[in-house]
């Protein structure tokens, strides 16, 4: 899931003239996705485009589609517990959810997503976000794994897809680095500062030779919180912590 980085959520009564141009249930010819309603043609754009940087990055992870993923476009603003949000997967019925950024823009006057204006590029890191859930859970032989190790994989993701320079003004504005040994990789770490979550997964990832075994950890693992370990290398070895 992805928590707005804004407060004072507005509801919108104005009524856009909508121009349903794709049939339901239409296919990215890029990526298996799956509408699950008409998308106006500039969000399957959108979709289909931060879909599409997605997958690629997760299959050099080792992570590919198995099935068709199936995506909600909302037009209405969503929200966890009550915390509005801009995205969110549902392993139960296997729905990625995502708000268009029209939507997003009629809910706030200047949404941010990790302490930065949430323009189009940014809009993709989103989708791409979603989408890597939706990977991740296609890709573990477990029911559910943890929220830490989901939301690692989505946040490196979501970064991964960024052009160059906004993801360092991100890395830049963070001012952290990769995750080191011993640091707990958890949700509470995320809740609180999501850019600094995210950069450390980035560059933790993105730092390892291999990360393909260190994937496939996660894949595994279903505690609660993630110690980076290791004895004889920090990068890879990690430890579960109960
Ligand atoms: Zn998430």
């Amino acid at each position: 899931m992805r928590f707005m980085q804004a407060t004072g959520l507005t509801m919108s009564l104005i009524l856009l003239p909508i121009q349903m141009v794709t049939a339901a249930a239409i296919s990215c010819p890029e990526a298996k996705i799956l509408f699950q309603h008409e998308v106006r043609r500039e969000d399957r754009g959108a979709l289909c485009s931060g879909a599409a940087s997605a997958l690629k990055f997760l299959q050099s992870l080792g992570l590919t589609a198995k099935r068709p993923i199936k995506v909600a476009v909302e037009e209405h603003p969503l929200a966890t517990k009550g915390h509005p949000i801009y995205g969110s997967y549902d392993r139960t019925d296997d729905i990625a959810r995502i708000m268009s950024l029209s939507a997003i823009r009629r809910s706030l006057a200047r949404p941010t997503i990790y302490e930065q204006p949430l323009d189009e590029a940014h809009y993709l890191g989103i989708i791409a976000h979603e989408i890597a859930h939706a990977v991740v859970q296609q890709n573990t032989r477990l029911e559910e794994i943890s929220n830490a190790a989901q939301e690692y994989l989505a946040h490196a993701t979501q970064m991964a897809v960024l052009p160059t320079i906004k993801r360092q003004q991100v890395i830049d504005a963070a001012g952290v680095g990769a995750w080191e040994v011993n640091d707990v990789i958890s949700e509470v770490y995320m809740a609180f500062a999501p850019e600094r979550f995210a950069t450390k997964c980035y560059l933790h990832l993105t730092g390892l030779t291999d990360p393909k075994p260190f994937v496939q950890f996660l894949l595994t693992h279903k505690w609660r919180y993630l110690t980076v370990g290791g004895a004889e290398d920090s990068r890879v070895a990690i430890e579960p912590r109960s």
